[in-house]
């Protein structure tokens, strides 16, 4: 179970442009940026999203029903860490329609941007990497 210190460093805060994709762009702004580790927050909205639930007893993920209508980003969170030698964003988000109804989940790529406000707090201290877990069969933070 790796447990580390970190010192927050530089904060990376921006705007991702229409029509981006979400995930793939917060992870070429950490590549760009050299972001190793870090925590991820943002806000605004989509054009559609790819928002998936992972199943924990057949360990896989399953996409939600394609929710392809703009919605508001009500709150995202994440982290960055090492994935095979890259910066692997992990973005959680609750999503609103017009209605005010919500969809939330794990975020993946093909998450379309409308607006997107975000910041980045880069962490300084020891490498963050994912390795997969057979207990999970998650990509888990390893040493
Ligand atoms: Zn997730």
């Amino acid at each position: 179970m790796p447990v580390h210190d970190y010192k927050t460093s530089d904060v990376i805060a921006g705007n991702i442009p229409k029509g981006a994709d979400l995930v793939e762009s917060l992870a070429k702004i950490c590549s760009e940026r050299g972001v190793t580790a870090g925590l991820i927050s943002l806000i605004g909205s989509v054009s559609e999203a790819a928002i998936s639930y992972y199943h924990q007893d057949v360990k896989s993920y399953e996409s939600i029903e394609p929710v392809k209508l703009p919605m508001e980003i009500v709150s995202a969170s994440g982290n960055v860490s090492m994935k095979d030698g890259k910066p692997h964003v992990h973005l959680h988000a609750v999503l609103s329609a017009s209605s005010g109804m919500c969809v939330a989940g794990h975020v993946d790529s093909g998450t379309k941007v409308f607006a997107c406000e975000f910041s980045i707090i880069k962490l300084e201290g020891p490498e963050l990497s994912r390795k997969r877990d057979d207990d999970t069969g998650l990509f888990l933070w390893r040493d």
